[in-house]
């Protein structure tokens, strides 16, 4: 991967680092790591959202209408990069 470029984690397309939105999916980016400098402690959970999943972040649910196991992929992937 080039620098200033990170993989979309929903549709692993290349996106900028700094992106807040991914252009390809139209889904909203964790923040970049590191991007502050500082180091941060962030939790992602999945949560039922209708009758699918959500990925809930700071009481909030960000990511809406997933299938159970892409939830679970994602908030992995989520997780690992804190
Ligand atoms: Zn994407």
């Amino acid at each position: 991967m080039k620098a200033g470029k990170r993989s979309c984690p929903l549709c692993r397309e290349e996106v900028l680092a700094t992106a807040t939105w991914c252009k390809h999916c139209g889904r909203k980016l964790p923040d970049p790591a590191g991007l502050n400098g500082r180091s941060r402690t962030v939790t992602y959970a999945i949560v039922p959202d209708g009758p699918m999943f959500g990925i809930l972040l700071n009481g909030e649910v960000m990511i809406h209408g997933l299938k159970l196991e892409n939830a679970q992929e994602i908030v992995s992937i989520l997780n690992s990069m804190n």
